[in-house]
Protein backbone atom coordinates (compact mmCIF):
# COMPACT_ATOMS: atom_id res chain seq x y z
CA UNK A 1 0.00 0.00 0.00
CA UNK A 2 1.59 3.37 -0.21
CA UNK A 3 -1.37 5.96 -0.59
CA UNK A 4 -3.86 5.81 2.26
CA UNK A 5 -6.94 9.32 3.11
CA UNK A 6 -5.41 9.99 6.56
CA UNK A 7 -2.51 9.06 8.67
CA UNK A 8 -2.03 9.53 12.48
CA UNK A 9 1.04 9.79 13.96
CA UNK A 10 0.98 8.30 17.74
CA UNK A 11 -1.15 5.70 18.78
CA UNK A 12 -1.64 7.07 22.40
CA UNK A 13 -5.25 7.01 23.23
CA UNK A 14 -5.65 10.52 21.40
CA UNK A 15 -4.01 9.47 18.40
CA UNK A 16 -6.48 6.07 18.36
CA UNK A 17 -9.41 8.15 19.14
CA UNK A 18 -8.71 10.35 16.54
CA UNK A 19 -8.34 7.04 13.87
CA UNK A 20 -11.62 5.91 15.28
CA UNK A 21 -13.26 9.28 14.38
CA UNK A 22 -11.80 9.40 11.24
CA UNK A 23 -12.80 5.84 10.31
CA UNK A 24 -16.30 6.00 11.23
CA UNK A 25 -16.37 8.87 8.60
CA UNK A 26 -14.92 6.40 5.90
CA UNK A 27 -11.92 7.30 5.77
CA UNK A 28 -9.30 4.68 5.57
CA UNK A 29 -6.68 6.12 8.61
CA UNK A 30 -3.38 4.19 9.17
CA UNK A 31 -1.87 4.29 12.44
CA UNK A 32 2.13 4.50 13.18
CA UNK A 33 3.64 4.24 16.27
CA UNK A 34 7.54 3.84 17.16
CA UNK A 35 6.71 1.37 19.71
CA UNK A 36 5.71 -2.10 19.33
CA UNK A 37 2.38 -1.64 20.59
CA UNK A 38 -0.06 1.07 20.95
CA UNK A 39 -0.13 2.64 24.24
CA UNK A 40 3.32 2.64 26.05
CA UNK A 41 3.97 6.35 26.24
CA UNK A 42 1.93 8.85 28.68
CA UNK A 43 -1.34 6.69 27.55
CA UNK A 44 -0.36 4.14 30.19
CA UNK A 45 1.48 6.17 32.41
CA UNK A 46 -1.51 8.19 34.34
CA UNK A 47 -3.83 7.59 36.70
CA UNK A 48 -6.55 6.43 34.81
CA UNK A 49 -9.55 9.03 36.24
CA UNK A 50 -12.25 10.55 34.24
CA UNK A 51 -12.16 13.90 35.67
CA UNK A 52 -15.39 16.33 36.05
CA UNK A 53 -13.44 19.08 34.43
CA UNK A 54 -14.11 21.19 37.53
CA UNK A 55 -10.46 23.31 37.36
CA UNK A 56 -9.92 24.67 34.47
CA UNK A 57 -10.21 28.20 33.50
CA UNK A 58 -13.61 28.88 32.03
CA UNK A 59 -13.80 28.51 28.08
CA UNK A 60 -10.64 26.79 28.04
CA UNK A 61 -10.08 23.77 25.50
CA UNK A 62 -9.02 21.81 28.88
CA UNK A 63 -12.44 22.69 30.12
CA UNK A 64 -14.87 22.33 27.07
CA UNK A 65 -13.08 19.14 26.06
CA UNK A 66 -12.92 17.24 29.39
CA UNK A 67 -16.91 18.13 30.53
CA UNK A 68 -18.20 16.93 26.77
CA UNK A 69 -15.32 14.11 26.53
CA UNK A 70 -16.14 12.75 30.07
CA UNK A 71 -19.65 12.16 28.52
CA UNK A 72 -18.62 10.97 25.81
CA UNK A 73 -16.48 8.66 27.59
CA UNK A 74 -19.18 7.22 29.41
CA UNK A 75 -21.30 6.55 26.54
CA UNK A 76 -18.05 4.45 24.75
CA UNK A 77 -17.26 2.43 27.74
CA UNK A 78 -21.28 1.68 27.80
CA UNK A 79 -21.40 0.77 24.74
CA UNK A 80 -18.23 -1.26 23.83
CA UNK A 81 -18.02 -2.42 27.44
CA UNK A 82 -14.69 -0.79 28.61
CA UNK A 83 -14.29 -1.42 32.30
CA UNK A 84 -14.98 1.46 34.16
CA UNK A 85 -16.42 2.84 37.79
CA UNK A 86 -18.25 6.13 38.87
CA UNK A 87 -16.34 6.07 42.06
CA UNK A 88 -16.80 10.02 42.82
CA UNK A 89 -13.96 12.62 44.06
CA UNK A 90 -13.48 14.31 47.00
CA UNK A 91 -11.91 17.12 47.00
CA UNK A 92 -10.95 18.20 50.52
CA UNK A 93 -9.85 21.11 52.70
CA UNK A 94 -7.88 20.18 55.15
CA UNK A 95 -7.52 23.54 57.02
CA UNK A 96 -10.35 25.70 58.12
CA UNK A 97 -8.17 28.26 55.84
CA UNK A 98 -8.76 26.38 52.94
CA UNK A 99 -12.24 26.22 53.32
CA UNK A 100 -11.88 29.23 50.59
CA UNK A 101 -10.17 27.62 48.00
CA UNK A 102 -13.52 24.77 47.61
CA UNK A 103 -15.29 28.24 47.33
CA UNK A 104 -13.39 29.31 44.37
CA UNK A 105 -13.62 25.22 43.03
CA UNK A 106 -17.48 25.51 43.20
CA UNK A 107 -17.47 28.67 41.16
CA UNK A 108 -15.03 27.25 38.64
CA UNK A 109 -17.19 23.85 38.03
CA UNK A 110 -20.01 25.86 37.95
CA UNK A 111 -18.88 28.42 34.97
CA UNK A 112 -17.38 25.19 33.25
CA UNK A 113 -20.91 23.91 33.20
CA UNK A 114 -20.30 21.06 36.22
CA UNK A 115 -23.28 21.52 38.06
CA UNK A 116 -23.08 18.05 40.29
CA UNK A 117 -20.76 19.05 43.06
CA UNK A 118 -21.90 18.61 46.64
CA UNK A 119 -20.60 20.51 49.35
CA UNK A 120 -19.69 17.98 52.68
CA UNK A 121 -19.45 19.52 55.79
CA UNK A 122 -17.04 17.57 58.47
CA UNK A 123 -19.48 15.49 59.89
CA UNK A 124 -20.70 14.33 56.28
CA UNK A 125 -17.45 13.59 55.21
CA UNK A 126 -16.17 11.34 58.37
CA UNK A 127 -19.87 9.68 57.38
CA UNK A 128 -18.64 8.65 53.77
CA UNK A 129 -14.85 8.55 54.66
CA UNK A 130 -14.19 7.89 58.02
CA UNK A 131 -10.38 7.06 57.30
CA UNK A 132 -10.05 10.41 56.54
CA UNK A 133 -9.09 13.86 58.44
CA UNK A 134 -10.97 17.11 56.82
CA UNK A 135 -12.09 20.38 57.55
CA UNK A 136 -15.19 20.12 54.67
CA UNK A 137 -15.03 19.22 50.96
CA UNK A 138 -16.67 18.90 47.99
CA UNK A 139 -17.91 15.34 46.46
CA UNK A 140 -17.80 15.10 42.41
CA UNK A 141 -20.34 12.22 41.93
CA UNK A 142 -19.32 12.02 37.56
CA UNK A 143 -15.42 11.68 38.45
CA UNK A 144 -14.51 7.55 37.75
CA UNK A 145 -11.80 5.65 36.90
CA UNK A 146 -11.24 3.58 33.47
CA UNK A 147 -9.02 0.93 31.95
CA UNK A 148 -7.32 2.84 29.82
CA UNK A 149 -5.92 -0.19 28.24
CA UNK A 150 -9.03 -1.86 27.37
CA UNK A 151 -9.99 1.86 26.27
CA UNK A 152 -7.15 2.06 23.53
CA UNK A 153 -7.86 -1.30 22.51
CA UNK A 154 -11.64 -0.80 22.05
CA UNK A 155 -10.38 2.36 19.52
CA UNK A 156 -8.45 0.37 17.70
CA UNK A 157 -10.85 -2.28 17.22
CA UNK A 158 -13.47 0.23 15.80
CA UNK A 159 -10.70 2.06 13.77
CA UNK A 160 -10.19 -1.22 12.87
CA UNK A 161 -13.17 -2.71 11.49
CA UNK A 162 -13.74 0.37 9.45
CA UNK A 163 -10.78 -0.33 7.43
CA UNK A 164 -8.24 1.32 9.66
CA UNK A 165 -4.77 -0.45 10.53
CA UNK A 166 -1.98 0.18 13.22
CA UNK A 167 1.51 -0.73 12.47
CA UNK A 168 3.82 -0.25 15.59
CA UNK A 169 7.87 -0.02 15.06
CA UNK A 170 7.10 2.94 12.49
CA UNK A 171 8.99 5.79 13.35
CA UNK A 172 7.75 9.22 11.17
CA UNK A 173 10.51 10.69 9.94
CA UNK A 174 10.08 13.37 7.32
CA UNK A 175 6.84 14.84 5.29
CA UNK A 176 7.28 16.21 2.22
CA UNK A 177 4.29 18.89 1.19
CA UNK A 178 2.67 17.75 -2.22
CA UNK A 179 0.80 19.42 -4.55
CA UNK A 180 -2.09 17.44 -2.69
CA UNK A 181 -1.57 15.81 0.55
CA UNK A 182 1.95 14.72 2.19
CA UNK A 183 4.52 12.76 1.37
CA UNK A 184 5.84 10.40 4.36
CA UNK A 185 8.83 8.87 5.67
CA UNK A 186 8.76 6.37 7.79
CA UNK A 187 11.58 4.34 9.51
CA UNK A 188 11.29 0.48 10.41
CA UNK A 189 12.58 0.52 13.89
CA UNK A 190 13.21 -3.28 13.60
CA UNK A 191 15.38 -3.55 10.52
CA UNK A 192 16.11 0.48 9.90
CA UNK A 193 14.76 0.43 6.79
CA UNK A 194 13.03 3.40 5.48
CA UNK A 195 9.66 3.55 3.46
CA UNK A 196 7.37 5.86 1.93
CA UNK A 197 3.73 6.33 1.80
CA UNK A 198 1.11 9.06 0.60
CA UNK A 199 -1.27 10.95 2.55
CA UNK A 200 -4.43 13.57 1.88
CA UNK A 201 -4.79 14.46 5.82
CA UNK A 202 -1.41 14.16 8.52
CA UNK A 203 -2.22 14.14 12.62
CA UNK A 204 0.57 14.76 14.79
CA UNK A 205 -0.45 12.87 18.17
CA UNK A 206 2.99 12.36 19.13
CA UNK A 207 2.57 13.68 22.53
CA UNK A 208 5.78 14.33 24.11
CA UNK A 209 7.45 14.26 20.74
CA UNK A 210 4.92 16.53 18.88
CA UNK A 211 6.87 19.28 18.62
CA UNK A 212 9.95 17.39 17.07
CA UNK A 213 7.61 15.85 14.63
CA UNK A 214 6.14 19.46 13.94
CA UNK A 215 9.56 20.35 12.43
CA UNK A 216 9.91 17.65 9.91
CA UNK A 217 7.17 18.58 8.41
CA UNK A 218 7.60 20.89 5.93
CA UNK A 219 6.33 23.90 5.55
CA UNK A 220 4.94 24.28 8.91
CA UNK A 221 6.07 27.90 10.54
CA UNK A 222 8.99 27.31 13.14
CA UNK A 223 7.16 30.20 15.21
CA UNK A 224 3.43 28.11 15.58
CA UNK A 225 5.57 25.51 17.33
CA UNK A 226 5.12 25.65 21.18
CA UNK A 227 8.33 25.09 23.22
CA UNK A 228 8.00 21.59 25.35
CA UNK A 229 8.57 21.13 29.03
CA UNK A 230 8.85 17.66 30.86
CA UNK A 231 6.95 17.42 33.75
CA UNK A 232 7.69 13.79 35.32
CA UNK A 233 5.39 12.93 38.09
CA UNK A 234 5.71 10.29 40.01
CA UNK A 235 3.48 7.26 42.11
CA UNK A 236 3.75 5.31 45.17
CA UNK A 237 1.53 2.06 45.54
CA UNK A 238 0.26 1.04 49.33
CA UNK A 239 -0.12 -2.30 50.32
CA UNK A 240 -3.17 -3.56 51.88
CA UNK A 241 -6.74 -2.42 51.30
CA UNK A 242 -7.31 1.07 50.26
CA UNK A 243 -8.82 3.38 53.71
CA UNK A 244 -11.23 5.07 51.04
CA UNK A 245 -13.81 4.52 48.91
CA UNK A 246 -13.51 7.69 46.94
CA UNK A 247 -10.52 9.17 45.35
CA UNK A 248 -9.39 12.24 47.32
CA UNK A 249 -7.93 15.56 46.19
CA UNK A 250 -6.81 17.72 48.82
CA UNK A 251 -6.99 21.20 47.13
CA UNK A 252 -5.26 22.08 43.95
CA UNK A 253 -1.61 23.49 44.19
CA UNK A 254 -1.75 27.43 43.54
CA UNK A 255 -0.64 27.68 39.98
CA UNK A 256 -2.67 24.39 38.64
CA UNK A 257 0.64 22.97 37.32
CA UNK A 258 -0.54 19.73 39.36
CA UNK A 259 -3.75 18.63 41.42
CA UNK A 260 -1.74 17.79 44.89
CA UNK A 261 -0.39 14.63 46.04
CA UNK A 262 -3.82 12.67 45.58
CA UNK A 263 -5.56 9.23 46.27
CA UNK A 264 -6.41 7.64 43.60
CA UNK A 265 -7.89 3.81 42.74
CA UNK A 266 -7.50 0.99 39.88
CA UNK A 267 -10.53 -1.00 39.09
CA UNK A 268 -9.34 -3.72 41.19
CA UNK A 269 -9.49 -1.46 44.34
CA UNK A 270 -5.73 -0.99 44.87
CA UNK A 271 -5.17 2.46 45.98
CA UNK A 272 -1.79 4.58 44.85
CA UNK A 273 -0.51 8.55 45.60
CA UNK A 274 0.53 10.87 42.92
CA UNK A 275 1.52 11.97 40.93
CA UNK A 276 3.89 14.55 41.75
CA UNK A 277 5.51 17.64 40.01
CA UNK A 278 8.95 17.67 38.62
CA UNK A 279 10.72 19.48 35.75
CA UNK A 280 13.34 17.46 34.14
CA UNK A 281 15.35 18.15 31.26
CA UNK A 282 14.67 14.89 29.12
CA UNK A 283 12.35 11.83 28.71
CA UNK A 284 13.28 9.66 32.27
CA UNK A 285 10.80 7.35 33.46
CA UNK A 286 12.84 6.59 36.37
CA UNK A 287 12.46 7.32 40.16
CA UNK A 288 15.24 9.48 40.61
CA UNK A 289 18.13 7.34 42.04
CA UNK A 290 19.45 9.43 44.79
CA UNK A 291 16.48 11.27 46.36
CA UNK A 292 14.37 8.33 46.44
CA UNK A 293 14.15 8.16 50.12
CA UNK A 294 13.63 12.14 50.16
CA UNK A 295 10.85 11.79 47.49
CA UNK A 296 9.21 9.20 49.63
CA UNK A 297 9.48 11.32 52.83
CA UNK A 298 7.15 14.12 50.58
CA UNK A 299 4.57 12.16 49.62
CA UNK A 300 4.65 10.82 53.17
CA UNK A 301 4.01 14.19 54.48
CA UNK A 302 1.70 15.54 52.17
CA UNK A 303 -0.88 12.17 53.06
CA UNK A 304 -0.47 12.36 56.22
CA UNK A 305 -2.41 15.41 56.54
CA UNK A 306 -5.25 14.07 55.09
CA UNK A 307 -4.96 10.60 56.56
CA UNK A 308 -2.32 10.30 59.45
CA UNK A 309 -2.70 6.75 60.05
CA UNK A 310 -0.68 6.12 56.59
CA UNK A 311 2.16 3.56 57.41
CA UNK A 312 5.37 4.48 55.50
CA UNK A 313 6.94 0.75 55.27
CA UNK A 314 3.39 -0.03 52.97
CA UNK A 315 4.11 2.74 50.76
CA UNK A 316 6.12 1.74 47.79
CA UNK A 317 7.42 3.46 44.55
CA UNK A 318 5.61 2.58 41.85
CA UNK A 319 5.85 4.18 38.47
CA UNK A 320 6.02 7.63 36.47
CA UNK A 321 4.42 9.72 33.84
CA UNK A 322 5.11 12.76 32.03
CA UNK A 323 2.96 15.30 30.85
CA UNK A 324 4.35 17.33 28.10
CA UNK A 325 4.01 20.61 29.30
CA UNK A 326 3.63 24.32 27.71
CA UNK A 327 4.08 26.00 30.64
CA UNK A 328 7.50 26.33 32.57
CA UNK A 329 7.84 25.79 36.37
CA UNK A 330 7.14 29.45 36.45
CA UNK A 331 4.51 30.25 34.38
CA UNK A 332 1.02 30.55 34.50
CA UNK A 333 -1.72 28.31 33.04
CA UNK A 334 -1.68 27.05 29.31
CA UNK A 335 -4.09 25.40 27.25
CA UNK A 336 -4.02 22.32 24.93
CA UNK A 337 -2.96 23.36 21.58
CA UNK A 338 -4.64 22.13 18.49
CA UNK A 339 -3.23 23.86 15.78
CA UNK A 340 -4.29 23.76 12.16
CA UNK A 341 -3.81 25.49 8.99
CA UNK A 342 -4.15 29.20 10.42
CA UNK A 343 -1.76 28.28 13.00
CA UNK A 344 0.92 26.57 11.15
CA UNK A 345 0.08 27.19 7.45
CA UNK A 346 -0.03 23.59 6.26
CA UNK A 347 -4.00 22.61 4.59
CA UNK A 348 -4.91 19.22 5.60
CA UNK A 349 -2.39 18.83 8.90
CA UNK A 350 -3.66 18.87 12.64
CA UNK A 351 -0.70 19.10 15.12
CA UNK A 352 -1.35 18.53 18.63
CA UNK A 353 0.53 20.15 21.71
CA UNK A 354 0.76 19.81 25.32
CA UNK A 355 -2.07 17.27 25.81
CA UNK A 356 -1.43 16.60 29.16
CA UNK A 357 -4.22 15.91 31.90
CA UNK A 358 -7.21 15.95 31.32
CA UNK A 359 -6.44 14.48 27.82
CA UNK A 360 -7.54 10.92 28.23
CA UNK A 361 -10.66 12.09 29.79
CA UNK A 362 -10.97 14.78 26.77
CA UNK A 363 -10.16 11.71 24.35
CA UNK A 364 -13.20 11.67 22.29
CA UNK A 365 -13.99 15.30 22.15
CA UNK A 366 -10.49 16.22 21.06
CA UNK A 367 -10.75 13.61 18.20
CA UNK A 368 -14.35 15.22 17.47
CA UNK A 369 -12.36 18.87 17.25
CA UNK A 370 -9.31 17.66 15.16
CA UNK A 371 -12.30 16.00 12.57
CA UNK A 372 -13.94 19.51 12.29
CA UNK A 373 -10.32 21.39 12.10
CA UNK A 374 -9.55 19.22 8.38
CA UNK A 375 -13.20 18.19 7.29
CA UNK A 376 -15.53 21.28 7.80
C1 LIG B 1 1.30 11.61 35.48
C2 LIG B 1 0.13 11.79 34.59
C3 LIG B 1 -1.17 11.57 35.07
C4 LIG B 1 -2.28 11.76 34.25
N1 LIG B 1 -3.53 11.45 34.71
C5 LIG B 1 -4.61 11.63 33.91
C6 LIG B 1 -5.91 11.28 34.36
O1 LIG B 1 -6.09 10.72 35.44
N2 LIG B 1 -6.96 11.56 33.55
C7 LIG B 1 -6.81 12.17 32.33
O2 LIG B 1 -7.80 12.46 31.68
N3 LIG B 1 -5.56 12.43 31.84
C8 LIG B 1 -4.47 12.16 32.59
N4 LIG B 1 -3.21 12.41 32.12
C9 LIG B 1 -3.06 12.88 30.74
C10 LIG B 1 -3.15 11.74 29.73
O3 LIG B 1 -2.45 10.61 30.16
C11 LIG B 1 -2.57 12.25 28.40
O4 LIG B 1 -3.20 13.46 28.07
C12 LIG B 1 -2.79 11.27 27.27
O5 LIG B 1 -2.36 9.98 27.61
C13 LIG B 1 -2.02 11.77 26.05
O6 LIG B 1 -2.20 10.87 25.02
P1 LIG B 1 -1.42 11.06 23.65
O7 LIG B 1 -1.97 10.04 22.73
O8 LIG B 1 -1.49 12.49 23.26
O9 LIG B 1 0.12 10.82 24.01
P2 LIG B 1 0.95 9.46 24.20
O10 LIG B 1 0.22 8.46 24.97
O11 LIG B 1 2.28 9.87 24.70
O12 LIG B 1 1.07 8.92 22.73
C14 LIG B 1 1.93 9.49 21.77
C15 LIG B 1 2.48 8.36 20.95
O13 LIG B 1 3.27 8.91 19.90
C16 LIG B 1 4.32 8.00 19.64
N5 LIG B 1 5.38 8.69 18.91
C17 LIG B 1 6.18 9.69 19.35
N6 LIG B 1 7.02 10.07 18.38
C18 LIG B 1 6.76 9.31 17.29
C19 LIG B 1 7.30 9.23 15.97
N7 LIG B 1 8.30 10.04 15.56
N8 LIG B 1 6.79 8.32 15.12
C20 LIG B 1 5.78 7.50 15.51
N9 LIG B 1 5.24 7.52 16.75
C21 LIG B 1 5.70 8.43 17.63
C22 LIG B 1 4.74 7.55 21.03
O14 LIG B 1 5.45 6.32 20.98
C23 LIG B 1 3.40 7.44 21.74
O15 LIG B 1 2.89 6.14 21.74
C24 LIG B 1 -2.09 12.21 32.91
C25 LIG B 1 -0.79 12.41 32.42
C26 LIG B 1 0.31 12.19 33.24
C27 LIG B 1 1.68 12.37 32.70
Amino acid sequence: MDKVDVVVIGAGVVGLAIAQKFSLHHKQVLIIDKNEQVGQETSSRNSEVIHGGIYYPQDSLKAQLCVRGKSLLYEHCQQYNVPFKKVGKCIVAITQQEQSQLNDILIKAKNNGVLDLETLSGGQLKTLEPNLHAHSGLLSPSTGIINSHEYMQSLLWQAEENDGFFVGNSEFIHAEKKQSGFSLTIKNNQDNTHSQIHCDILINAAGLNAQQCAQNIEGVHLESIPTLYYCRGHYFTYQGRSPFQHLIYPVPEKNTTGLGIHSTLDLAGQIKFGPDVQYINEVDYQFPANDHGKLKAQFVQAIRRYWPQINPEKLQAGYTGIRPKLQSSQQAFKDFAIYDESQHGVAGLVNLFGIESPGLTSSLAIAERVYLNVCH
